[in-house]
């Protein structure tokens, strides 16, 4: 195995921000939550942040040994994250005209058959991870398929990046074509040896992973709770209450349980790094589950209206004590770009006759993400100690940008426009450990 190359001192400097916790949705005076230096100083040693300040400050302090990395007129973030996406459907990202179980039957499962291939698969995940960082993204809770090559391939150009991942193979024993399925044994057993193999080394991680609890049995949901007890610490990741066909399907699946979260809680599938992808169609009893049992959920704007799912109450989750990350979702996502998710979150919020601050955009994509991960003692800011994962950004990236952001009075403003206009096109450099 490759030792990635992360030693020596280094330090970068630009305008630098990040956030400290939640800093709430107000933008008025500036949240204490949130960090900015104007001209910011990173310093990091053998990948990890030793320190975060002002260059006035950190200038006269810096090691003699140290490089000195000057980005002029650019923006320093943390590496983004995204909390639920299928490399898988890299390929088929913008597929016309249909809802979810329309969507999976024609465009998804198909596509998905080839990666029983592990040369395609190995191909895909490649395109897939160079996609991921060209949009500044540097973490993700990533689907792969049923089969557990899919996984390897993912894993392997992962590590080979250093880059710190979620995976798992899907779990799917009925209600899809033959060609896709395992049963609850052999998911069982695939997803066993793919956690022995995978899961704690070097910055990746395993999720077991049940697509939807349409696609899985009960024995199947089972044998998944079943490896949770038996791995504690890797997450669990799948899709709830994201349609509304979907969702009465479900209740016609299984009709003890009290609602579609509840069939995954009453497997045992709900604890803290447990991923909930979508969590629009969810009850009062749902939420408060949700935030009880430590579960996270993954907000995908762009896949919520490409697909026509509905509008995801944030405020009304957050406030139920939910932690909660962005996801692109692609291919039902029709964006790499945390950036242009944001954009989408916004929109949705105003639908929902609420604002969303520029600032709680940025910490969605990046610590809370991280929270909703339980990774926040690893990524999501510039606290030291972490891994230096950051993105520099180009605010000037496009002429309209570059116009733009000339009449820009404040950083929040700033960010704003960056969000809204920016995408794969601002992000100027994507850094791995300080790489
Ligand atoms: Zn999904």
């Amino acid at each position: 195995m490759n030792q990635p190359k992360t030693s020596g001192k280094k330090a970068f400097r630009a305008a630098i921000l990040h956030l400290l916790d939640d800093p709430g949705y107000e933008l008025s005076p500036m949240p204490a939550e949130v960090e900015y230096f104007e001209d910011g100083i990173l310093l990091v040693e053998d990948g990890y942040v030793t320190a975060c300040g002002s260059a006035s400050e950190m200038l006269e302090k810096l090691p003699d040994d140290c490089e000195l990395q000057v980005f002029p007129d650019q923006l320093i973030i943390p590496g983004m994250i995204d909390t639920h996406i299928h490399y898988p459907q890299t390929d088929m990202i913008a597929a016309y005209g249909e809802q979810l179980l329309q969507w999976l039957e024609i465009y998804t499962f198909p596509t998905e058959k080839q990666f029983s291939d592990p040369i395609h698969a190995r191909e895909v995940a490649e395109a897939f991870l160079d996609e991921l960082m060209r949009n500044g993204t540097t973490t993700a809770c990533v689907f792969g398929t049923v089969h557990p090559e899919s996984v390897d391939a993912f894993f392997e150009a992962a590590e080979a990046r250093n880059l710190r991942m979620i995976a798992g193979k899907v779990m799917m024993d009925r209600n899809c074509p033959e060609y896709l399925q395992d049963t609850p044994e052999t998911g069982y057993q695939q997803s066993k040896a793919l956690i022995e193999k995978w899961h704690g080394r070097g910055r990746l991680s395993y999720a077991v992973t049940p697509r939807f609890a349409p696609t899985s049995s009960p024995e199947q949901l089972s044998k998944a709770g079943q490896l949770l007890e038996e791995y504690p610490d890797v997450y669990l990741h799948t899709h709830v209450a994201e349609n509304r066909d979907e969702v009465a399907w479900v209740r016609e699946l299984f009709p003890a349980s009290r609602s579609y979260l509840d069939v995954y809680h009453q497997h045992g599938l709900l604890k803290p790094r447990s991923v909930m992808a979508h969590c629009i169609h969810l009850d009062e009893a749902d939420k408060q589950c949700m935030a009880e049992t430590g579960a996270a959920a993954s907000f995908c704007p762009t896949s919520n209206l490409f697909i026509g799912s509905g509008l995801f109450d944030l405020m009304d989750v957050k406030a139920h004590g939910v932690r909660v990350g962005m996801g692109t979702d692609v291919g039902a996502g029709s964006s790499f770009s945390l950036l242009q998710t944001a954009n989408e979150a916004y929109k949705v919020t105003q639908l929902r006759g609420n604002k969303l601050s520029p600032f709680q955009m940025l910490y969605l994509a990046t610590l809370g993400g991280a929270k909703s991960l339980y990774l926040d003692d690893r990524i999501g800011n510039f606290a030291p100690g972490k891994e230096a994962d950051f993105v520099v950004l180009n605010p000037a990236a496009t002429p309209l940008l570059a116009r733009r952001i000339q009449h820009c009075q404040t950083i929040a403003e700033l960010l704003f426009v960056l969000i809204m206009l920016g995408d794969d096109r601002v992000v100027a450099q994507t850094r791995i450990m300080g790489l």
